[in-house]
This record gives C-alpha cells, structure tokens and sequence, in this order.
C-alpha cells in the first residue's frame, strides 16, 4: 500500500515502512488481505449487501428483495439488513452505557471522598442537577450522591416507564413527535434488553419496526447515556475549554519513559498525570537513565484528557486516533500501553513483544490473548493502581531503550482543543447571539457536527475525513468535530487558527474576528449527547424547531458500532445526517428508502451516502441552504 491508501499523516506513511522493514503484521496489509473495496470488489456481496443471516442453525440465509427470496425463517433482505444493525446498535449503546456507568460510580466515590479526584466544577454540578429538579442545597458531595442516585434510578427504569432524563434535557418539540411515533424511551437497560430480545428468530422480522426500536434505543442513548457521562466527567475533571495542545506521533521521545492511556475512559490516565506531575515521579524516570516521565495521550481517552487539561512537560502531548495505533507502538518510545475499554486492537500483544512495552488492560472488559497483566479500575483504588502503572513503565524504560531502535524526529504541531457549549458561549460573551447573528445574516451558512471514527473501507487512514471537511469550510460551513474524526482534524491541521486560510471568505471572517479555528475540536464521539443538547439550547433561543435549523450531521469514516448508534441518534433528531462508507444495507431497499427518504416524513432526518467528497459537501450544503430558505434568512 501506499501514500494516501494508508494515512492522511506523514508521521503514519514513516512507520508504516519501519513496519514493513521489520516484517510486522499492520492493519493496512490485512486490509488489504481481505480485498481492497471499490471496483472489483473482493469481499462478498451479501456481506456487504447486508442480505444475510446467520443467526440460527437453519442458516447462513441469503435474502434477495427482487425475487422475495427470504431465510428459512421467511425473513426479507430488508428485515436481515435492519436485524443486524440493530444488533450494531445494541454494541454501541451497551459499550457507551458501561462507560457511563464507570464515570458515575467515580463520581459517587468521589463524592464519599474515597478517590484521588475531586469535584473539580462545582458550578457545573449544580446547574446538570438543577435542570434534573434536583435539590441543589447542601455540599457539593450531596448534590453530587443525589445526582448519581437519579441517574442509576432513570437507567434502570422499566421501558414502558418515560424516561425521566429524557423528559428533562430534551428539546420539547422532539418529545412530542417521539411520543406521537412510539420511540419515547424508558431505562436504556430496558431499552437494549428491548432491542436485543426483538432481533431472536422468530420474534421481529420486520425491517420498519426494528428501526423504530432503534430509534428508541438511540435516544436513550444520548440523553441518558451520553450526556451524562460527559456531564459527569466535566463535574469530575473539568469543563473543556479552549487551549493549546501539541498533536502528531512527534509527542512520542524515546528518551522519556512514555505512559500511554488509550481506549475512552479517562480515569486512571487523569489519575496517573496526578501523580507523574510529581517530582518524586519524575525523578524515579530519572533513576532509570530516562530525561523523565511523561504522559501522552492516544486515542479517545487521550481526546477526553487534551479537551479539559492543559498541556506541561508531563501531560506532554496527543498521538491520534485508532488506526495509528500499531504505527505508534513500532515506534520504539512507548513503555506501557494501558488499555481501557476501547480501541485497543487484539494485535497489540504482537507488538508489545517486538517493541517492548508492557501491555495491560484496566478493564475488565479488554482481553488480550497471552496477556496475564491485568489491573480492573477501581475508583477507590485508582491512586494506587495508576502508581503502579506508572512503575511498570519505568521499570520497562532501561530495556526497552537499550534494546529498541526509536524512530526519532516525527511530525509534530500544535491545534487548539477544549470547545465545549459553556467555553463556546464564554468566548461569545456569555450568549450564542454572534454565532447565531453570523448565520443569520449568512457570514457562515450553517454549522456542522462531524462526529465520525478512521476507516481504511475507501481510502487511508483521515483522508476521506480530512476531504470532506475542506470542502465543508470551504463553502463557510462552521465544523464542531468529535470522535476519532476529532483526532483526524487536529492532526490534519484543521484545529488550528492557520486553517482559517482554507475557508470560505466568510468563515474566515468569523475565525479571524473570534480568533478560532474553522473547526472547533468538541469532544469524543460521547460528545454526541453533548451535541444535542447544543442545538436543543439553539432550538430554544430560536424557537426553531431541530429539524429546521441550518445544521447538519456528518460521519465521513464511521467505523464501529458506536458510530452506528450515533447516526440513528441523528435521525431520531431530525437532521441531515451524512455517513460513509456505505452501510451494509445496500440490498435492502425498502430499508435504504426508509433510512434516505421515508423517515424524513417521520422525524426530519435523512441519511446521505455518497462517497465522492464534493458531492458530499454539496448535499450538505444544499440542505443547509433548503433550511435558511425555508427560515427566510438569505
Ligand atoms: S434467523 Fe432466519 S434468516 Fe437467519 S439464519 Fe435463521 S432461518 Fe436463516
Ligand atoms: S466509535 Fe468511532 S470515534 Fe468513537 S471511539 Fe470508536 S472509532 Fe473512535
């Protein structure tokens, strides 16, 4: 493979040829293993179709609408296409709900001062548990108890129960047609216990229905899951706010004793730059021969660290997102990767052989296969547990310096990060009035949520990405990025204020009048909650509907079944929501119909595909543009 079929970064082109040098496996020679895509296209067509099934002993079942050939069971094409992402969905929703679940149980520990961490935004604890109704009187670690008790109670309600946490966040205009369509949730466990239990054979075949629960389930999702998570978390360490923060592999020395947290939950990383912030810390690093301790921050736990926390010497820098993962491990500077509950890849134990680092998982739910280390965070033990992280990292250092070649002089440079609703509305003077008068009178056309993962399914590693946001700002559309897209920006440059010379005049006006970049670094792809609670406060102060408002959603590189659930998400919200690669439904054309036409009828949404970048862009923005018309803004 080369050049653009690999990554967009030059950091990732170099290592993938020490890879090669040193004949490791590396996920873009097995993507290629398995057929590259496009024309001819070598991976199956029923796969990629979303037109079969293997679910019960009767099967593999392939479906074909034209001539109603159907399962054993007398399932469509339709129905086993919709089946299957729901069954995605259920993966996304689940994996984001344990996050959550560990973020307010940190919470409640904190609060009963049992945890290194503290609260560090009091007046946001007050303001998330006042809009609950709850009482806000008393120290903050009673508000903080109270909150975590609701929030547990309205996760665990049954389905036919209205979710409290929905009733209280979301925009009031979405609750009404959510009750009129069936789709107004309950308790996400009951939710998911919903969906999973209707995909058994035999129980829903039906493409329009499971949707539908879907749809249900990725409300949920937001309003319960999401955006208390990300609450929680600012309540814990911190509302992000606008910063510098140095990006691209260039972060990693060899020459340093590298601890690397990766995955999404940000606890014991938060936890270990506590301690390695320390001179004790530092001169342990020291000791051992090394210029000292550092922490660097990888993938989405690293996005949820860089969005609240300055960068030092210690809390250094951010690598990037997943698929530059085995490109940094072959690097030779990294003596500890600690692997929380997502995004660490079932290689990674080749890797930490060939490379030297130690290996450890800090969840429970990660196994690697021939990995015995292992330590599941514990809230109450989470100073410990990340002291002893961080000393399996020094003790790694002398070794693995001795023994490793580095790579040395990666690229390296600087975006600003740490965009979040209250920073956006501090920079804005404490209302979103400029923002909203810059749409108004059409200095910028709309505003676009770019919440997306890498995928290699079309092109390398961000490229796609990187595409389709050019031509976004080119055409003076504001960008609010999460995810492992947000990686994708920051590294790509398009974070940065210097990138307001890539965007259309009026864009470029408001960058260079607000002092911001064309794409503002939001959050992680948890930061979809977030998001929409965003354009439920735009909503208001407009008294515009969600639907109507000149916005769009868009996932250029959606990868896994978090991504899935996201994009329902935006359905369920009513927006335009544009996805590649193609989702495996394609065989499924009442299903394709629903999702790109029908539902448009239902909730406003409309999902796009198309995978020509420009193209792309121009749906976005003629959509945006079908909105201001429809607003009488010009
Ligand atoms: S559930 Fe139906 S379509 Fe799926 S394998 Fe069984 S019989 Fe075939
Ligand atoms: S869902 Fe996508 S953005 Fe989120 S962690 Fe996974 S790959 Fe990254």
């Amino acid at each position: 493979m080369q050049g653009d079929r690999i990554s967009q970064h030059e950091s990732v082109r170099k290592l993938y040829e020490r890879l090669k040098k040193d004949g490791m496996t590396n996920i873009w020679d097995r993507y290629e293993a398995q057929g590259m895509g496009g024309n001819p296209d070598q991976r199956c067509g029923f796969c990629q179709g979303g037109n079969r099934c293997d679910l019960c002993s009767n099967g593999p079942c392939r479906g074909d609408v034209a001539k109603d050939k159907r399962g054993v069971c007398g399932i469509t094409a339709d129905g086993m296409a919709m089946r299957m992402m729901l069954l995605r969905n259920v993966m996304g929703s689940s994996t984001y709900h344990y996050h959550t679940e560990q973020t307010v149980k940190t919470l409640r520990a904190t609060a009963l001062g049992k945890t290194p961490f503290t609260i560090k935004e009091p007046a946001k604890l007050r303001a998330f548990a006042g809009r609950l109704g709850l009482d806000v009187s008393g120290k903050d670690q009673d508000i903080a108890l109270r909150l975590a008790d609701f929030a547990l109670q309205d996760f665990n309600r049954p389905y036919w129960e209205p979710s409290r946490l929905v009733e209280l966040l979301a925009p009031k205009e979405r609750q009404e047609l959510w009750k009129k369509l069936g789709i107004f949730p309950g308790g996400i466990y009951h939710e998911m216990m919903q969906c999973t239990s209707s995909c058994l054979t035999n129980v829903d075949g039906y493409y329009a229905s499971l949707a539908t629960k879907a749809m249900r389930m990725g409300i949920a999702t937001a309003y319960q899951s999401q955006i208390v998570n990300e609450f929680c978390q600012d309540i814990l360490f911190g509302l992000p706010r606008p910063h510098k923060m140095r990006v691209d592999l260039g972060v990693l020395d060899p020459d340093y004793v590298n601890v690397l947290p990766n995955g999404h939950e940000p606890f014991l990383g938060f936890a270990m730059v506590q301690l390695a912030r320390k001179k004790e810390w530092q001169d342990k690093a020291k000791k051992v021969g090394a210029k000292g301790l550092r922490i660097i921050a990888n993938i989405e736990t690293g996005q949820e660290m860089i969005q609240r926390w300055e960068m030092d010497d210690v809390f250094f820098g951010f690598t990037g997102n997943w698929i530059m993962q085995e490109a940094l491990l072959a690097s030779g500077a990294v003596d500890i990767f600690v692997a929380d509950m997502n995004c660490s890849m079932p290689i990674d134990p080749m890797y930490a052989k060939k490379y030297h680092f130690r290996l450890v998982p800090v969840s429970e739910l990660v196994v690697f296969e021939g990995v015995a280390d292992r330590l599941n965070y514990e809230p109450e033990k989470a100073e410990k547990q990340a002291a002893q992280l961080l000393q399996m990292a020094v003790d790694n250092f002398k070794e693995r310096h001795a023994t490793v070649e580095p790579v040395r002089g990666l690229p390296m440079r600087e975006a600003v990060v740490g965009f979040s609703t209250e920073s956006i509305l501090d920079a804005l003077g404490g209302k979103l009035d400029p923002l909203l008068g810059a749409i108004a009178d059409g200095t910028i056309r709309g505003v676009v949520g770019l919440i997306s993962c890498t995928s290699l399914r079309d092109s390398g590693q961000d490229v796609h990405s990187i595409r389709i946001a050019k031509e976004l700002i080119k055409r003076d559309i504001l960008i609010l990025s999460m995810g492992c897209g947000n990686g994708a920006m920051q590294v790509g440059g398009l974070c940065s204020p210097e990138a307001k010379e890539l965007a259309g005049p009026g864009l470029k006006k408001l960058c260079g009048a607000l002092g911001i970049p064309p794409v503002l670094s939001y959050g992680t792809c948890t930061d979809t909650g977030r998001i929409a609670d965003l354009l439920g406060a735009i909503s208001a102060a407009l008294n515009v509907p969600v639907p109507d408002l000149p916005v769009a959603a868009a996932a250029p590189e959606y990868m896994e079944q978090k991504a899935t659930i996201d994009a329902i998400i935006g359905l369920a919200l009513g927006l335009y929501t544009y996805v590649n690669p193609v989702p495996t439904v394609t065989a499924a054309p009442n299903l394709v119909k629903l999702l790109t036409e029908d539902v448009k009828g239902l909730t406003g949404g409309q999902m796009s595909v198309e995978k020509d970048a420009v193209k792309a862009a121009e749906g976005i923005l003629a959509h945006i543009e079908g909105k201001r018309k429809k607003l009488g803004l010009k």
